[in-house]
């Protein structure tokens, strides 16, 4: 079975990530094919900064090898023109009334005026992303859902108009990795979204830095109580620690009091976290754009014949 996942590089590879990501991905390296990938042209969707984007591109390439994700086929999606390629194909079969209908797009983009054409777009990049791997199952989460429901109406389409050129793939629920909350604001996720960082444990994050982070975290304000226990409504950002610490292989045993949640937890990130990051010092350049570059052909090699049939299929010689 073909796997296929990309992480676009608009910040820092967080816990979450990891935890929820990452690690299952690794785990699941085994068992099928797998392509991950840094999706670095849709980080051109928004406003954005070229040293920015080209540091944050690097590190993230390193990070995948890092947390060993090298059995796979990694590579950087704007090393694979054939996905821009399809885009365009794509975007020629996609209507503008679907396009709209993107909540991802009526959110981040209608309105604005300065809004780039490319997150507009930005569907049909994402199914071309899809279609040229062939994949018959998709695994996604809520937030891309819609996404993966229009790539499967543009294959449909695209067969009926054209010919029988791509998999429509059926969408699957992902096996549930841990979710991880942010240690400030601990009833949404911890992500990007969070401006300041400061409730985020980043991969690359020292160690003093961890524990000064999971210090601050919040817990909870129950008027009398401060029982160590989950209970994701009244207590979050307990609970949240609670399932860090497990999620990185800690025992919850014995704990009574905050203070010691929270140095059990700083303990178990940072024992989770040093192999990933002493590999990372490790690892050279040279031999990170090797591994890149041998990703890069191998995705040439089997989007190929799938960006030449949709060619051929819609009259281009
Ligand atoms: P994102 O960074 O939001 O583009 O997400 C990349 C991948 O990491 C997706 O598979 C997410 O589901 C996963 N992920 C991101 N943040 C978290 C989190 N806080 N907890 C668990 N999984 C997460």
């Amino acid at each position: 079975m073909i796997k296929l996942s990309l992480f676009k590089p608009t910040g820092h590879l967080t816990l979450g990530n990891h935890l929820g990501a990452l690690r299952p991905m690794v785990a699941g390296q085994s068992e099928g094919r797998g392509f991950y990938g840094i999706a670095d042209l849709h980080a051109l969707t928004v406003p954005h900064d070229p040293a920015t984007l080209r540091s944050l591109s690097v590190e993230m390439a390193r990070l995948l090898i890092s947390v060993g994700l090298d059995q796979s086929t990694l590579f950087v999606q704007s090393r694979v023109p054939a996905h821009s390629e399809l885009s365009f194909l794509l975007e020629s079969t996609v209507h503008t009334g679907e396009l709209n209908r993107m909540i991802q797009f009526k959110e981040k983009g209608r309105d604005q005026p300065s809004t780039r054409a490319s997150l507009y777009t930005y569907p049909a990049l994402m199914a071309a992303d899809i279609l040229l791997y062939r994949p018959e199952q998709v695994p996604v989460g809520d937030d891309q859902r819609q996404h993966v429901e229009l790539t499967r109406d543009l294959a449909l389409r695209f067969n009926r108009l054209y010919g029988e050129v791509f998999t429509v793939p059926e969408i699957v629920t992902p096996p549930s990795g841990a979710r991880v909350m942010d240690l400030q604001d601990p009833t949404t996720k911890m992500g990007k979204s969070h401006a300041d960082g400061a409730g985020i444990v980043y991969l690359l994050d020292p160690p003093d830095v961890i524990r000064r982070k999971i210090a601050r975290a919040v817990t909870d304000s129950e008027v009398g109580a401060t029982a160590v226990r989950p209970d994701r409504d009244a207590k979050p950002g307990v609970t949240n620690l609670l399932d860090i610490l497990v999620a990185c292989g800690g025992s919850t045993d014995g704990i009574t009091t905050y203070g010691a949640l929270k140095a059990a937890v700083t303990d178990a990130v940072v024992a989770e976290l040093e192999p990933i990051q002493k590999r990372y010092a490790d690892l050279d350049d040279a031999s990170v754009s090797a591994e890149f570059e041998a990703g890069a052909e191998r995705c040439r090699h089997v989007t190929a014949p799938v960006l030449a049939a949709a060619r051929t299929a819609m009259g281009l010689s």
